[in-house]
């Protein structure tokens, strides 16, 4: 059911015949848990990976609405895009805007492929909104880099190809603890990278913890520079919390719903209708804001905190207007999909910046701007 996305146009519809054709099953989270090389093949092939990168690095040079209008037709069908979902969001426009040649030629196409996928490594057990205080060093060696430290929670370490791993290359500066940080792109097949899964509540391992012992790096893997880790990863986060995900993640459950209940016949759901077109104006706002080369934060603060209450408000009205027990190994979509929301729930609130570190962030930008 994609009646909440009413706009006419050719490439919309070419996405929609493509889900058609592959008889996608559903679920919420998808692009957070649902990892299909061979589905990001495909669409890797359709020019669907990297769109609106340049062409010289397998890009489509296309313009970021049209992005938009692919990236919400798979969240809106709930389509299996997690193995290549953080390469194409932030990890690409991050090598175009710091990486070397080398490394935009290495990499960018084989992600416009749907052949390289990425995690991030940003958190540590006792970093996570406090990012600035990881404690994951490297230091220089005579060829590169060597890696000591733990990540956690990074989201399908146990099947990505690299890690995008933010570390100390210096000691910390208690006045200033956000210098010193680097950013290094690591082959998660290094000696010493050992990745463990971490088994969540709904029974899968899309999260691990990385455990790096003495992993050399070559030189060639540092992005950017040295010591403008901070910057650069604060810039890769309004790329991270702004994009659809953020309010479609429990899309396939509203479908559900207005599919017993149609828009009209509740006022509430009429309600979830028109915040999420709302929220869909705002995050093209924020596309065209970053086309433009803006880093549009508060905004994108924004739209990832409205979103996470968005989502919330889905399972709240499905469970105020359906008889309906949540089951994860339901036959029954509707039951099955609620209990996917329910169990992630928790999530939205944390993941890309906490509900209270995100609200942080506004209050100080309307106060400041
Ligand atoms: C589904 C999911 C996927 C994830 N994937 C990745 C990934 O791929 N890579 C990666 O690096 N990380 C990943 N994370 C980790 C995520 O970035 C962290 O969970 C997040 O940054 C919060 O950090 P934390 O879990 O350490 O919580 P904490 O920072 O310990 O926060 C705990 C609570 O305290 C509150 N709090 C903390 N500081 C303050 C403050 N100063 N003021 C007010 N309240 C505060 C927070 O809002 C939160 O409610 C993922 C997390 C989730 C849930």
């Amino acid at each position: 059911m994609t009646a909440a996305f009413p706009e006419p146009g050719r490439l919309r519809d070419e996405v929609r015949a493509f889900l058609r054709d592959r008889h996608i099953r559903p679920h919420c989270d998808a692009w957070m848990t649902s990892f299909d090389p061979e589905f990001s093949r495909a669409l890797g092939e359709r020019g669907w990976i990297g769109m609106t990168w340049p062409g010289r690095y397998g890009g489509g040079d296309r313009p970021e609405r049209e992005r938009l209008v692919v990236i919400e037709e798979l969240l809106a069908a709930g389509a299996p895009v997690a193995a290549h979902w953080f390469a194409d969001r932030q990890i690409g426009p991050g090598l175009l805007r710091h990486g070397s040649q080398e490394q935009r030629t290495r990499y960018l196409p084989a992600i416009t492929r749907g052949e390289c996928f990425f995690a991030i490594g940003m958190s540590e057990p006792d970093s996570g909104s406090d990012l600035a205080s990881i404690r994951t060093t490297a230091r220089k060696t005579g060829s590169g880099w060597r890696v000591n430290g733990r990540k956690v929670w990074t989201s399908h370490a146990g099947q990505a190809h690299h890690l995008l791993a933010l570390v100390r290359t210096s000691t910390p500066d208690p006045q200033r603890r956000q210098a010193g940080l680097s950013q290094l792109i690591i082959d998660l097949s290094t000696p010493g990278v050992e990745v463990r899964p971490i088994r969540s509540l709904d029974g899968h391992c899309h999260f691990n913890e990385v455990t790096l012992d003495d992993a050399d790096v070559p030189d060639g893997a540092l992005l950017g520079s040295e010591g403008a880790g901070w910057q650069q990863v604060t810039a890769e986060l309004a790329y991270e919390r702004s994009g659809p995900e953020r309010f479609l993640s429990t899309a396939p459950l509203l479908w559900e719903l207005a599919r017993r209940r149609p828009p009209g016949s509740d006022p509430q759901i009429g309600a979830l209708i028109a915040e999420l077109q709302a929220l869909r104006a705002m995050s093209a706002g924020i596309a065209d804001a970053l086309q433009r080369g803006e880093a549009p934060a508060l905004e994108a603060a924004t739209v990832k905190d409205l979103g996470a209450r968005f989502e919330a408000k889905i399972v709240d009205t499905v469970r105020d207007l359906l008889e309906v027990e949540p089951a994860l190994d339901a036959t029954d979509d509707l039951a099955r999909l609620l209990a996917e929301a329910v169990v992630h729930r928790p999530g939205g609130t944390l993941r890309g910046g906490s509900t209270e570190i995100l609200r942080g962030i506004i209050a100080r930008g309307l106060v400041a701007p």
